[in-house]
């Protein structure tokens, strides 16, 4: 009787444990998507001088501006960008 309750006991045990991974995991996935939701929207520091589209980095702006506005001259602060 004693071993089988021993037993019992460490298989309610790693199935709590398990469980308790789970929800570990989920939380940190949510705490993630919630971070970098946070992290793009601080990021979004470029605005297109044309469109007021905002991008997160000078390089994604720059492929923006030459393939939406190719007959507008480049802003001075993209010049140096390698795209
Ligand atoms: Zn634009």
């Amino acid at each position: 009787m004693r071993p089988q309750l021993a037993d019992m006991a460490r298989g309610q045990q790693k199935i709590q444990s398990q469980q308790k991974n789970a929800k570990k995991q989920a939380g940190q996935k949510k705490k993630q998507g919630h971070d970098q939701k946070a992290a793009a929207k601080a990021a979004l520091i470029y605005t297109c001088t044309v469109c007021r589209t905002q991008m997160p980095d000078p390089k994604t702006f720059k492929q923006h501006f030459e393939s939406k506005h190719p007959k507008t001259p480049l802003p001075p602060e993209l010049a140096d960008v390698q795209a």
